[in-house]
This record gives structure tokens, sequence and C-alpha cells, in this order.
């Protein structure tokens, strides 16, 4: 996979540089860098861009576009509200339009006040297991929900509840909310013309998804929004995921599997009266052990189905 890639890049890489660039077919490209997957169109007069990473990243993002074409950024979708897709909006703010569903707008202006709410216990808890380097981190995130403005959060200006499109040129980039999956603002973009799909966190490519039920993420709603999305596709569409490589419907039918996969075990587990501590100690899936993330995440995401079984 990753040799595929490299000789698929059509530019050379300087060792430090973190992005790879990947042309897809109608002049969409996707860019793999350190957060969530970016993806982009190159119309005629303007150029739409799905996620921005992170600040520091941001910068060598838009170069990236430039070493493709001269045609202005003009638009930035947001998929959802995480920090690793839309820390770099404070970098595109400056020339792009935001746009996001109307849970990421919400969700980006809370989050000092969440921060200020959430962040003090959790200092005290790294400093008891003894990690200072994490309860210095959190306490300089203290300090600047502290600081900052709500009204300079470089949230998305533009939100929709449901869908909304973008007409570049030729190109029609459809942008649709699904039902809560990994979190309650979760948007797909869908260029038309190119049959490209870019997915955002809905879609993991063999890396186990964080599912953020804390802002209304559900594993259930995973498999909604994953049927509702393969049942609007072209069978044929080519997938940016939110994280891991391109790949086609059949990859995308081997997260569902995942989903399901997990579900199913919790629901199991559930009816034979074993305990949710019990279960989440013991669940293990051997199919799934060489995805990336496996041993960070696979357990909260045993956790939520049991919580969601019936
Ligand atoms: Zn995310």
């Amino acid at each position: 996979m990753a040799a595929l890639a490299a000789a698929q890049e059509h530019h050379d890489r300087a060792p430090d540089d973190p992005f790879t660039l990947k042309p897809l077919s109608g002049s969409v490209y996707a860019l793999y860098g350190r957060g969530g997957n970016v993806g982009f169109y190159v119309g005629p007069d303007a150029v739409v861009v799905v996620d921005s990473q992170f600040k520091d990243l941001a910068p060598g993002i838009v170069d990236k576009i430039k070493s493709v074409t001269d045609r202005p950024i003009k638009y930035l979708v947001n998929t959802h509200h995480h920090g690793d897709h839309v820390g770099g909006n404070e970098v595109f703010r400056h020339f792009a339009v935001i746009i996001g569903h109307d849970n990421v707008r919400t969700r980006m202006l809370a989050s000092p006040a969440e921060i200020l709410r959430d962040f003090p216990a959790r200092v005290e808890a790294a400093r008891k297991a003894g990690n200072e380097a994490q309860a210095k981190q959190l306490s300089e995130q203290i300090d600047s929900a502290k600081s900052v403005k709500v009204e300079e959060i470089p949230a998305p200006v533009l939100t929709f509840d449901s869908e909304l499109r973008i007409h570049v040129g030729d190109e029609t980039v459809q942008v649709w909310h699904t039902p809560p999956a990994h979190t309650d603002g979760d948007a797909v973009i869908y260029f038309e013309k190119a049959n490209v799909l870019h997915m955002g966190d809905d879609f993991f490519n063999k890396v186990i998804p964080f599912i953020d039920v804390a802002h209304g993420g559900s594993v259930k709603g995973y498999l909604v929004a994953l049927d509702k999305v393969i049942g609007r596709v072209p069978a044929n569409v080519t997938i940016i995921p939110g994280h891991g490589e391109v790949t086609d419907v059949a990859g995308l039918k081997a997260f569902r599997q995942y989903i399901a996969d997990v579900l199913d075990a919790a629901r199991k587990a559930k009816a034979a009266g074993t305990s949710k501590d019990d279960f989440v100690k013991q669940v293990d899936i051997a199919a799934y052990k060489d995805y990336s993330g496996y041993a960070d995440r696979f357990k909260s995401n045993a956790a939520a189905a049991w919580d969601e079984s019936p």
C-alpha cells in the first residue's frame, strides 16, 4: 500500500515534509499529513478544500495545493469539529469561506467553556498518576481557554442542517450531514463528477475508530450513517477516509463489518448476562488486531457498544 502511494506521488518530498499528495480522478486530490486526511478539488476559478488538520500544518497544506494550482482557495468544508480536522481553520479563514454542519459551529464555540469545566479534574488526575507532562499540557489548554474570545474562534461561518451543494465549474460538490456516528455534526462530501467521496471520520480505513459518544457519536449510529452513504453513492466511487488510505466501497464495507462485529459481540455478551466490566476485560476480535489503534481504542468501542446494546 505504502509503495503504491509513493509511486503515485508526482512531487518530490523533502525528508521533513509530512505530506503525501495523491491525485485522484477529476482534479480531486487526497493529501495525507499528520491529522485527518485532507481532500481538495481544483475547479476553473476556485479550489474547494475538505478539512484543515492542525494550525501548524495548515501553511504546508496551502503550499501543497499551490504546488498544483494557482486558483484561489475559496471554500473549506469541515467534516466535524475535532481539532485534527479544524485546527487549520485559523489559517484558511483569511481567504476561504468555512462551511460545516450547525453542530460543528456549536461544538467549536462551546469548547473553551467545556475545557474550563472538565480539564481541572483531568489535570488533578494526571498529577496523581505522576504524569507531569500531561498535566502541564492540559493546564496550558485551560490558560488559553481563559483568554480566547468566543467570537474569534475560527468556526464555520456558513452552516447547514441537512445538505448543501457548492457549484464550481462543471463540478457539483455535495455536502451531506449523516445521522450521528462519529459525532453529531458529521458531514461527508461527494464530488459528483469526479466520483470521489470524502467521509471524514465516519470512516476509518483499517484503523480502529474513535467514537465521540460525549459529543453525540454512536456505534449504532455508524451503521445507519454508513448504510445511508453506501446506498447513495455509485458502486465504483473512490473514497477518502478520515484516517487511513484512500480506498473503495469494499474498504468501506469492511469498516461497516467491524462496527457490526463489535455491536454483535456486545449484544451477545449482554444477552448472556455478562457484566460490562467482564465483557470489556475479555472482549477481543482477532480479525481486527492488525488495525492501527487496536490497543488504544478497541476496548472503548466495545464499552460504547455494550451501553447501546438492548
Ligand atoms: Zn474526529
